[in-house]
């Protein structure tokens, strides 16, 4: 039996900031939008633990119950929220056919993407039991809890060092452990932490064990060339080793950099496709914030209003 194919105006793919703004935004303008929520209900938010640096909460918020007030809002206005993941999609034609969980059908006029980015990790158990206790992988949302006190940071990409660079700011010393004898940084980025007095640079050092049971309380080190094996006494520990866009489904379709961030026509949130939207940290490698997320999710929703009311007078 051949299944229904069911039609929508405009499909939001993620449940992130970006997903939900577009959401509300989509919602409110009467376009009934189908938002399917990928494996991560929520993003990466609901892995973080207060949220303080979003505008509209002064006394700072818990990521997994923002992203919960994110959802009643759009749905407040009829978005339909499903769990279900994006499996594949053909943009080949208008309107655009997108599978869900494998089987189901979707012929969407717009599709507003807005599946994140997800940080890669050392992969190590105790960085995984400590996640969200002291350990992190963004020094701009969590290095404020740890000011005053002392921190490490691995990698030694821009990333790395513009992270560095900004615990050194508030925490009273960064150890930074770098796997390497240099740097992949550009120059005055490591020129920026080298001369910190702040910033300790530890190199061939890689990561053993994150040491606590409750909380980040140091971290085993491992000098991959001599050997030596040390522990230092911190309460922070950073990951900044590089994030992942999640947008491998969209690879046969979707213009992207070198690293899988989807490319948009600047000033606006169209891809390649027309009808095609990108939104939040799948096409953002800069920013990465919630708040600017959620405004480029608001301005994919305009961009899908505006694409359909022109096709329908036309
Ligand atoms: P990168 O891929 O550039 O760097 C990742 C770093 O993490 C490398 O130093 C790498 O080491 C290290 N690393 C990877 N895996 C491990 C591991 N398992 N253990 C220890 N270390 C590890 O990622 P970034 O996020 O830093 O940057 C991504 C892109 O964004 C880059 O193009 C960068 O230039 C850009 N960017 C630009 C900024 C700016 O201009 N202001 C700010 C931030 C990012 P190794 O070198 O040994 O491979």
């Amino acid at each position: 039996m051949d299944q229904e194919i069911e039609k929508v105006k405009v499909l939001i793919i993620g449940s992130g900031p970006a997903g939900y703004s577009a959401a509300i935004y989509a919602s409110r303008a009467g376009l009934s939008p189908l938002l399917y929520t990928g494996g991560q209900p929520g993003g990466q938010l609901t892995i973080t633990n207060d949220v303080e640096n979003y505008p509209g909460y002064p006394d700072g918020v818990m990521g997994p119950e923002m992203m919960e007030d994110f959802r009643k809002q759009a749905e407040r206005f009829g978005t339909e929220v499903r769990y279900g993941l994006v499996t594949s999609v053909d943009f080949s034609s208008s309107p655009h056919v997108v599978t869900v969980d494998e089987q189901k059908l979707i012929h969407a006029d717009t599709v507003i993407i807005s599946t994140g980015a997800s940080a890669k990790w050392l992969g190590l158990e105790s960085e995984k039991k400590l996640n969200g206790k002291g350990v992190s992988a963004c020094a701009v949302c969590d290095g404020f809890f740890f000011r005053g006190q002392e921190v490490a940071i691995v990698g030694a990409g821009d990333t790395a060092c513009e992270e560095a660079s900004y615990l050194a700011n508030i925490c009273s010393k960064v150890y930074m452990l770098i796997r390497r004898d240099e740097m992949r940084a550009s120059q005055i980025m490591q020129k920026r932490v080298i001369n910190n007095p702040k910033i300790e640079i530890l190199w061939n050092t890689e990561t053993d064990e994150i040491l606590g049971e409750e909380e980040v309380e140091g971290v085993r080190i491992l000098n991959n060339k001599t050997g030596e094996k040390e522990e230092i006494k911190i309460s922070g520990f950073f990951v900044a080793i590089g994030h992942e866009p999640n947008t491998q489904i969209f690879k046969d379709y979707l213009h992207m950099d070198n690293a899988g961030y989807l490319k948009t026509v600047p000033g606006s949130t169209k891809t390649n496709i027309e009808g095609v939207f990108a939104c939040g940290d799948a096409q953002d490698n800069i920013y990465r914030q919630a708040v600017t997320a959620a405004g480029t999710g608001c301005m994919a929703a305009l961009d899908s209003e505006r694409y359909l009311a022109e096709k329908e007078s036309a």
